[in-house]
């Protein structure tokens, strides 16, 4: 079918790069373009001869937009897949307006000097992206990403109208470390030290960081804690799913993990305020990176499930409704398959299907545009094929 050019070799690429190996008759050929081309030249190493894609890498600076035109135009892929950082997204996006290419990314984007992440940085070029008559799918990751397609699926099969969606991310994963991050440790710190927020009656309501906290019962993991996030889907469902009312979004913490994130926030550790050490300029959140366990090492130590879904609450032939859509997915045989853990593996698996979809065309609209504006059937199917299946309960717990 045709050529992909994933740009980032870590610990989500890895997984959707797999992923995009075993689905050689859409991704026939496909380039690993990264900061450090060692690490490309080490995953086609290990893949080469397992698959019929074949394989090329590059080196890129993605923050520099004139390489990464002249890289699109030499590899001249169907469409470019983003899994470095969301630094990188308006570069990587100006380059695919340049070349006129499809553009798919998992995070949207956040300026380097501030914890601050929102769409209207990305939407600014829909008009232009339209104009080119290329396409920008935006968050094919699980969340963003399938959460969103979950929405879409259910106000298509499920309701006339949802009011509300409770967003609930289960990591019931045991690395065995005291504190660790399961994707880019900056990237993580940065929103989960956030303040927290909510959609509620058409504006937002700010919260304190982990002020507020449910336990929710989940399958496969059990009891566990959950605090609520700001999360970057509720900008866009907010938008795009007519008669909601609020939507919020949680996430469990273990106690350990709290504690050692409190107290490094104590100590300065989690500021992006550059500092003078030793004669250079250094951000501490950064340093913190260096020294803590690299989140693609945790592959054969994570034992455990992830339970990730949406809970909806609205009408159906004027009655009230619930309906819980989420998936469940065990770290270990993530590692088995394709040697990462589960928190790599849901992010990875949709944003291969995110890009199959566009080059595929089944997903094809000029512009810039969030998963719940398209067609969610197709989408839902690939996840039941390609790893991530999804379950339903018509008589869920309601968080409170
Ligand atoms: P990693 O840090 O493991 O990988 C990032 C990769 O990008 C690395 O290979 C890095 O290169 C490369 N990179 C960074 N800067 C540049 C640059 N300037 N030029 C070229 N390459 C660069 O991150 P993850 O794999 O954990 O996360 C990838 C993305 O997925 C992030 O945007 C994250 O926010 C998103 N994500 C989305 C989720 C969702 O559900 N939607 C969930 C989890 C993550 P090097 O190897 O040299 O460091």
């Amino acid at each position: 079918m045709g050529k992909v050019l994933i740009i980032g070799c870590g610990g989500v690429a890895s997984v959707a790069i797999h992923k995009c190996c075993q689905n050689s008759e859409v991704f026939e050929e496909l380039c690993i373009a990264s900061r450090t081309k060692s690490k490309c030249d080490a995953l086609k190493e290990k893949l080469e001869g397992t698959t019929k894609t074949k394989i090329t890498t590059a080196q890129v600076d993605a923050d520099n937009v004139d390489e990464l035109i002249a890289l699109i135009n030499e590899v001249k892929p169907d469409v470019v897949l983003n899994l470095a950082l969301p630094y990188q997204d308006l570069t990587i996006m100006d380059a695919c307006l340049a070349t006129k290419t499809h553009y798919v990314d998992t995070a949207n984007y956040e300026p380097e000097d501030t914890a601050k992440f929102e769409y209207s940085w990305q939407w600014a070029y829909r008009e232009r992206f339209e104009k080119a008559g290329i396409t920008a799918l935006l968050g094919s990751g699980f969340d963003p990403g399938v959460t969103s397609v979950f929405s879409a699926y259910a106000l298509k099969h499920e309701f006339d109208e949802i009011n509300y969606i409770d967003i609930l991310d289960c990591n019931g994963g045991d690395h065995g470390y005291p504190f660790a991050t399961n994707f880019n440790p900056e990237i993580n710190i940065r929103e989960v030290s956030a303040k927290g927020s909510y959609w509620e009656d058409g504006h937002w309501v700010e919260t304190e960081p982990m002020e507020i906290k449910r336990e929710y019962n989940f399958e496969g993991v059990g009891q566990k804690d959950m605090y609520l996030l700001h999360h970057e889907e509720i900008e866009s469902l907010a938008l795009n799913i007519p008669g909601i009312k609020r939507i919020r979004f949680f996430m469990t913490f273990g106690q350990s993990y709290l504690t050692h994130l409190k107290c490094l926030e104590n100590v300065g550790m989690t500021s992006i305020e550059p500092i003078m050490y030793e004669g250079k300029e250094i951000i501490p959140l950064q340093f913190l990176k260096a020294v803590l366990p690299d989140p693609s090492s945790l592959g054969p130590r994570t034992k455990g499930k992830t339970n990730i879904g949406c809970i909806f609450r609205g009408k159906k032939d004027g009655k009230d409704k619930t309906y819980y859509l989420y998936n469940i997915c065990d770290h270990q045989e993530c590692y088995k398959e394709v040697g990462s853990q589960a928190v790599a593996y849901t992010t990875g698996v949709p944003a291969m299907i995110g890009a199959m979809m566009v080059m595929t065309g089944k997903w094809n609209k000029p512009g810039v545009h969030n998963m719940e504006e398209f067609d969610p059937d197709p989408f839902m199917d690939a996840l039941n094929k390609w790893g991530l299946p999804w379950r339903e309960d018509r008589d869920p717990v309601l968080v409170d």
